[in-house]
């Protein structure tokens, strides 16, 4: 993660939305596709590959701007939460919200991802918390992702608060999401992943593990929300799960870290969530890189405490908060990422092969990325080839 594998001076030879060179220009121009090339020259500014943002919860019908001021007046996210607050204001809002309203919203959003270069995302359900709101939610997410040209890859997070109609019954939501939701999404081939959130005030170990493993029968890949407020344990099941991913482990212990470092599971690290809520508290990246663990960062994007859609800010605070090295944050918000959502051998670098997704910033160096805090520098985004996203006169 320490080595970009920087190629100055670079090109990038691309057919049928594939990448098909890659390397010095001087190489690459010689190759024989390379003189039938529509040629485009980027001016030596830097190239990445596509961004991935592995954790969003993308489709919400309204922010929480209230609350916000709430919050920095004193109240806890918490105490919000006990309120009703928190996730089911947003529960109740998404019920209420107009189909064409939400997705006009949501493609707002979109576009708005892929202006910071993010080509690829995986987006949750769980602001419907019920049969009708929660299929909607997942079948415009299907819909999205087959009529604009970002990726979306869909999990299905139905463990993400237990709404009004179950109050005081976790134990039975959770047999209603095992015996009626997770069959319906997975055999409609709505999800791909499967997510619980698992925390103090939210849904236990043993419920998440009931969850999971009922996703996992139908098809459906763990991710899990671990250790945000509170180390529960959520880290020890998402590895004895063979999860793709465990996110948030702001509250992670060294055994944990050590655990995690000797898995597969992708430790997915959201500090827009940390910042947005005023949390000194981030998650011990550079712990759990030094351990070996492989860390991706994400967004977080959503109304409550993350609505942060900008990984380039995202890998600022990476790099400024948890002592990130510029070239850890692209990894982590690039290969990593992809690998979380399984799609590692089709993004997540510049190589031959993978499809032509690419995220131009208009900086001399990649460092200058995190380093220019809160400034987007994207100019261009390409996906498969084409240029989704293009800032006037570059
Ligand atoms: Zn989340």
């Amino acid at each position: 993660m320490r080595d970009p594998g920087l190629v100055r001076d670079g090109a990038v030879l691309v057919r049928d939305g594939n990448i098909i060179a890659v390397g010095p220009r001087r190489r690459v121009t010689r190759l024989s596709e390379a003189p039938g090339a529509k040629k485009l020259d980027l001016g030596g500014r830097v190239v990445l590959p596509g961004l991935v943002d592995s954790h969003t919860h993308l489709v919400f019908s309204a922010s929480r701007a209230a609350e916000y001021e709430q919050r920095i007046a004193g109240s806890t996210y918490e105490e919000i939460a006990r309120k009703g607050g928190g996730i089911l204001s947003t529960v109740r809002a998404l019920r209420r919200a107009k189909p064409q309203a939400l997705k006009t919203r949501v493609l707002a959003a979109l576009r708005q991802f892929s202006a910071h270069g993010t080509t690829t995302l995986e987006a949750k359900s769980g602001y419907g918390l019920d049969i009708k709101s929660e299929l909607a939610t997942l079948r415009l997410l299907n819909e999205l992702h087959q009529e604009q040209p970002l990726d979306i890859h869909r999990t299905f997070l139905g463990a993400h608060a237990v709404p009004p109609e179950f109050h005081g019954r976790a134990d039975a939501y959770v047999d209603f999401l095992v015996a009626k939701l997770i069959p319906r999404v997975a055999l409609n081939g709505l999800a791909e992943f499967c997510d619980v959130y698992c925390d103090r005030g939210a849904f236990t170990v043993a419920q998440a593990r009931r969850v999971l493993m009922a996703g996992r029968a139908f098809g459906l890949v763990p991710r899990l929300h671990a250790e945000q407020l509170a180390r529960t344990g959520a880290t020890r099941l998402a590895i004895e799960l063979d999860a793709a991913s465990a996110d948030h482990l702001e509250k992670i212990n060294p055994a944990d870290i050590r655990a995690l470092a000797a898995s597969d599971v992708v430790a997915t690290l959201l500090p827009g969530c940390c910042f947005h809520l005023g949390i000194p508290q981030y998650a011990p990246a550079r712990k759990l890189l030094d351990a070996g663990a492989a860390v991706a960062l994400a967004t977080d994007y959503n109304p409550g405490t993350s609505p942060i859609l900008s990984l380039p800010m995202v890998m600022s605070l990476a790099c400024t908060q948890m002592r990130m090295s510029p070239a850890e944050a692209i990894a982590a918000s690039t290969i990593n990422p992809a690998y979380s959502l399984r799609r590692q051998m089709h993004i997540g670098s510049i190589e031959v092969g993978k499809f032509a997704d690419l995220a131009i910033f208009d900086v001399e160096d990649y460092r200058e990325i995190p380093y220019y805090v809160g400034v987007n520098h994207c100019v261009m985004t390409f996906k498969r080839g084409e240029v989704i996203y293009s800032r006037e006169g570059t």
